[in-house]
């Protein structure tokens, strides 16, 4: 019998959905249920759980936790984002199709082009900023419409109850990936979606210190088939993973208010700059995306990009330049990174017509003091961006 959170705000959930004290020690954390197999006290009978690929309770408890955040009524852990996106797939048959955002994350456009087009599932790509060409773009075998908002890296901004009003009446179901956002800050499931997706790795872990992936909804039968197919063909966490996980999550909602605030600053910082072209970030008011952001998100999150004079070559020396963001891929932990998205994580679209800008940079602006935050840019900008303008 686990405690009902469902009446407490999201700051409490986070910290007490899923997490009742262990019922033979009284341990306040759920114990990391470091076990494969567990003993039966006749054949089939058990207290629940068999065999650690197909339930565990470490991964139980993030379950639980993940559906309360998102307001769903189940949830599903995976070993990776990416294995939670392939997972979604199975619910489609060949013939089918899939209307996907055309600046996906560059993994989710990998794994539906290369690998699930394979199985005679087709796909095409559509701007989900652009509702008429969401509309045009369905078909009558379109079953999965793929969303990502705010996306990556322009962070542009799609506004989820347009695209749930426009598929009523269509049996395309609506798949929202709220890894950029996290449940703090967006909600997919209350604004009409039917699945929500996470990548952990990110914002929910939010430690750089675990990769995992989240699959939560409503609908039973969509359940019953993805926890045959979880089980069947096996990406799970480790139990270790899951605690990880839950132990990033209970400062979610502390973490995603100063990401906000810090990913402001440095968005407002950067525009004053001489070596900035543009700065895409959806909490600045002249972004295209505000006014759906502002009414479907609580804050704006921590990520923001930007293109510098000089481009290519700026743009690389900038990305080098910085040393308390450091260069790497991923985001959402309580470190800063910066990344040149041209050469690192959109390198998989290149040829595909989503190319990105080459003077583009992408920054997960983390929890650092914004003072050290700003200068660091500054000094990289100072170092990389004239040198070039002289030439
Ligand atoms: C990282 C990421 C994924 C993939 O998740 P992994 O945990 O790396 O497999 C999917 N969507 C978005 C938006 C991501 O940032």
């Amino acid at each position: 019998m686990t405690a009902d959170w469902t009446d407490s705000a999201i700051e409490t959930r986070a910290i007490h959905a899923g997490q009742d004290p262990d019922p033979t020690t009284g341990a306040v954390i759920p114990p990391i249920y470091q076990t494969s197999t567990y003993v039966q006290e006749a054949v089939g009978v058990h207290k629940g759980f068999e065999y650690s690929r197909t339930d565990n309770p470490t991964r139980t408890a993030l379950h639980q936790m993940v559906a309360s955040l998102e307001g769903g009524e189940w949830a599903l852990a995976y070993a990776s984002g990416l294995a939670a996106t392939q997972n979604l797939t199975y619910l489609l048959e060949p013939g089918d199709h899939i209307l996907l955002s055309d600046d996906a994350y560059g993994g989710t456009y990998r794994l539906i082009a290369k690998v699930i087009s394979r199985y005679g599932v087709d796909f095409s790509l559509v701007d989900m900023t652009d509702l008429d060409a969401v509309r045009a773009g369905l078909r009558p075998e379109t079953r999965l419409v793929w969303v990502e908002t705010p996306t990556n890296p322009y962070l542009k901004i799609v506004d989820i109850r347009g695209v749930a009003d426009l598929l009523q009446g269509h049996p395309a179901k609506l798949v929202v990936d709220n890894t950029f956002a996290s449940p703090y800050l967006q909600q997919p499931l209350r604004l009409g979606a039917d699945f929500v997706l996470h990548s952990t790795t990110k914002y929910l872990g939010g430690h750089s210190d675990v990769v995992g992936g989240v699959v939560v909804g409503n609908d039973r039968a969509a359940y019953d088939t993805l926890k045959f197919h979880q089980n069947a063909a096996g990406a799970v966490p480790g139990p270790f993973d899951c605690w990880l996980t839950l132990r990033g999550i209970k400062t979610l909602p502390v973490r995603m208010d100063r990401h906000s605030a810090n990913a402001r600053a440095v968005a407002e910082a950067l525009r004053e700059h001489d070596a900035v072209e543009r700065v895409f970030y959806p909490g600045l008011t002249d972004h295209p995306g505000h006014d759906v952001a502002a009414r479907q998100m609580r804050d704006f999150s921590g990520m923001v990009s930007f293109t510098v004079r000089g481009g290519f070559e700026a743009a690389t020396a900038v990305a080098a330049g910085t040393r308390v963001f450091s260069l790497a891929e991923s985001l959402g932990g309580v470190e800063s990174l910066i990344e040149h998205p041209g050469q690192m994580t959109h390198l998989s679209v290149a040829g595909t017509g989503a190319e990105v800008e080459p003077g583009l940079i992408r920054l997960s602006v983390g929890l650092e003091h914004v003072d050290d935050l700003i200068a660091d840019l500054h000094q990289a900008l100072a170092a990389a961006v004239p040198a070039l303008a002289a030439r």
